[in-house]
C-alpha cells in the first residue's frame, strides 16, 4: 500500500514538471522541450519523432521547423476535392543541397527530408568521400495511386505526398552515385549507399532499399506514413 503512495507522488511530480515546462515556468533548452518547435539543424534526439508527429496537424509549427532548415519550399494551394486531396503541401526546391527537380511534399516530408540531409546524407558523404553531396536525384514524390499501382489495395504514401523515391546522388566534384548501378557493388559507393539508407531510417518511418525487393532495385523509397520498416 505504501508503494502506491510513492508511485502517486512520483506521477504527480512528473505531471507538475510537465505542466511547468509546458506553461513556460521552467525553461528547458528547445531541443529538450517537447513543445518547442523542431530545430532541423539541432542534433536529433528521442523527442525528434514526437516533434515531427506534431507537424502533421499544425501548419504554423511546420513553417517554423522549415524556416530552421534552410530548405526553400513554396506553399501549394489545398485541393480538398481531388481524388488524392493535398492539404498543407509544399513544393520543395532544394536548399544547401540541389535537387534533380523540385518535388511536392507534405510539410512533414519536407522537414524530414531536411533532417535527413543535415544529419544522415551529408555526414555519410563527408565520412566516405570527404566532400558533400551537391544534388539529390529523385524519381518523384506525389502520385495519386495505390501501393505498387495495384487496382485494389491501400493508398500509397505517394498519394498524399508523404513519400519520396531517391535514385542517386551527385557529389561536389561531379561524381555521381546511383542506387541501381552502385548498390550491388562491393566498393566505396556501395558502402556510402548503405550508410545513407541506415541514416535515413533514423528520420523517416519507412525506408525501402534494394534489400527490400526487386521493385526497389533502382531507388530508396522513404516515407513519413504510419508504418515502420527499415530495410
Ligand atoms: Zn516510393
Amino acid at each position: 500500500m505504501r508503494f502506491r503512495w510513492w508511485l502517486l507522488l512520483m506521477l504527480l511530480m512528473i505531471g507538475a514538471a510537465g505542466v511547468s515546462v509546458w506553461r513556460g515556468w521552467i525553461s528547458l533548452p528547445p531541443q529538450w522541450n517537447p513543445w518547442a518547435p523542431l530545430d532541423v539543424k539541432a542534433a536529433p534526439n528521442f523527442l525528434t519523432r514526437y516533434k515531427l508527429m506534431r507537424l502533421r496537424d499544425d501548419p504554423q509549427l511546420c513553417d517554423q521547423a522549415l524556416s530552421s532548415s534552410g530548405l526553400r519550399a513554396a506553399h501549394q494551394a489545398d485541393s480538398p476535392g481531388a481524388t488524392c486531396p493535398l492539404i498543407n503541401t509544399l513544393r520543395v526546391q532544394g536548399g544547401d543541397v540541389g535537387l534533380s527537380s523540385s518535388f511536392l511534399a507534405s510539410c512533414r516530408l519536407a522537414v524530414s527530408f531536411a533532417l535527413f540531409e543535415h544529419h544522415a546524407l551529408q555526414p555519410a558523404a563527408q565520412a566516405v568521400y570527404g566532400q558533400p553531396v551537391s544534388r539529390v536525384d529523385h524519381l518523384g514524390s506525389f502520385a495519386c495511386r495505390n501501393v505498387y499501382g495495384r487496382e485494389n489495395g491501400r493508398r500509397s504514401q505517394h498519394a498524399s505526398a508523404d513519400a519520396l523515391d531517391i535514385a542517386g546522388f551527385r557529389l561536389a566534384d561531379g561524381r555521381s552515385i546511383s542506387v541501381l548501378r552502385d548498390w550491388p557493388k562491393d566498393n566505396q559507393d556501395a558502402q556510402f549507399l548503405r550508410q545513407v539508407r541506415d541514416g535515413a531510417c533514423g528520420v523517416f518511418s519507412v525506408v525501402l532499399s534494394p534489400d527490400y525487393n526487386a521493385a526497389h532495385r533502382n531507388h530508396f523509397h522513404v516515407d513519413v506514413g504510419p508504418w515502420w520498416v527499415c530495410r
